[in-house]
């Protein structure tokens, strides 16, 4: 016979991470909220996964742990809306693999409080995500596409098993599948013009009018212009990268606003090869956080061993992808801050912060580029928004004000994740 105390016992192992949640109470703090662009002076109390309540006063009578925050100020959980939680890369020098549980452990520490995980292993996401669900394990919240839909041959069936749409029946069984398996999102690739085989328009389109029967989003991973122009017609929910042929044209980006078709740009994982290189933003103390020595090391060595030549062409395709990042932004398209990590140039929750400073740098306001990663990402995984009531108890806490200077994203005091504070 099983003893009382043995039962209370075995939950209380299983349930570890989340068994001594408290209420949290961060008084005297200034909350910057990206959904209305207001700076709010409130106490902020939190219990569990929900904000309960913004407060003009601290009670008399409370019993949680109270956090004096004066001086410093409250966003909301980073989101980062297009990763692969493989780990951190770098020229001539073995991969830091992390896997989808080492990620989101690393990432919270960068603020980074939910990613959304677009091809991985199916099987090993799925199972991940379970046991997040069934709050068996901690770490930032993932989101995930689980597969990524493409050609027979095409884009991402390069790095593994992966789900290939070659007519309609296989089209409608994959996202039946993927609906089963609660897919937070459905990825799908167009690369046409491109070396690989590419989706179809009749396909993309038909896949996603299958997806849309579920209610589940699309994002499509696009190369050239002609990718952009067929997931508008195609009616996607969003595209993800910027072509890499040529400027993506303003009257193009404005296309894509006047159709609500949100975009991933991923402008850091095309840049910030060159900036790690040649800059010196690996000094970052959160890059030197959140990957190994080794990995920053090697960018420098390769730095060094690069020609002339290889530097001018790498400078010239860096300056086309800003060119497209600030026509987006000058037509007024929402943007979703992804940071594609898991690639050369990025660098698992760093590259977020990255991704926020170049979005301000090609004309972004600070307060949109906080939305991109914030209240937009939110918006568009369902999730609720806001630093108010019912809003997620995941947020970061700065020692100053991203409005005054984005790249204070990354001086970060606090990190609290689903109302447990992680640093
Ligand atoms: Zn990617």
């Amino acid at each position: 016979m099983i003893k009382r105390t043995t039962i209370f016992m075995i939950f209380s192992c299983v349930l570890g991470p989340f068994a001594h949640a408290e209420p949290i109470l961060l008084t005297n703090g200034t909350l910057l909220e990206p959904s209305t662009q207001s700076v709010i002076k409130q106490h902020l109390l939190l219990d569990g996964d929900r904000i309960i309540s913004r407060l003009e006063r601290i009670p008399n009578n409370f019993m949680g742990k109270q956090i004096d925050i004066a001086g410093k100020y409250v966003i909301p959980g980073l989101i980062d809306m297009h990763t692969h939680a493989f780990g951190n890369r770098a020229p001539n020098t073995k991969t830091e693999t992390m896997g989808p549980s080492t990620t989101a452990q690393v990432v919270l520490h960068a603020g980074v409080t939910g990613f959304v995980d677009l091809f991985g292993n199916e099987q090993r996401l799925f199972e991940h995500r379970r046991l997040q669900h069934a709050k068996l394990i901690t770490g930032a919240d993932i989101y995930a596409s689980l597969s990524c839909l493409t050609a027979p041959g095409g884009h991402c069936s390069q790095f593994g098993k992966t789900r290939t749409i070659s007519n309609e029946q296989e089209a409608t069984r994959h996202i039946a599948e993927l609906a089963k398996k609660q897919a937070d999102v459905i990825k799908l690739v167009s690369t046409l013009e491109g070396k690989l085989p590419s989706l179809t328009a009749h396909k993309l389109e038909y896949t996603i009018k299958e997806a849309k029967k579920y209610g589940i989003k699309t994002i499509v991973h696009i190369h050239t212009l002609a990718d952009i122009e067929n997931a508008i017609k195609a009616k996607a929910d969003a595209i993800t990268h910027l072509p890499d042929d040529t400027v993506l044209p303003i009257d193009l980006a404005k296309t894509l606003a006047e159709n609500g078709i949100a975009v991933i740009p991923t402008t850091s994982v095309d840049t910030d090869y060159y900036e790690f290189l040649f800059s010196n933003v690996l000094e970052s103390p959160l890059a030197k956080k959140v990957a190994a020595s080794r990995i920053l090391g090697a960018y420098a060595v390769s730095a060094s061993n690069m020609t002339m030549k290889s530097k001018h062409k790498i400078k010239r395709r860096t300056n086309m992808y800003y060119q497209s990042l600030a026509n987006l932004i000058a037509a007024d398209v929402k943007l979703l801050a992804g940071s594609d990590s898991g690639n050369y140039g990025t660098l698992q929750g760093f590259t977020m912060h990255r991704e926020l400073e170049k979005f301000v740098s090609a004309g972004q306001s600070p307060w949109l580029a906080l939305a991109s990663a914030t209240s937009y990402a939110r918006e568009f995984l369902n999730r609720p928004t806001g630093l108010n009531k019912n809003g997620e108890a995941s947020l970061v806490i700065l020692n100053s004000s991203p409005i005054e200077d984005i790249k204070n994203s990354q001086d970060i005091f606090a990190v609290i994740h689903r109302g447990k504070l992680i640093n």
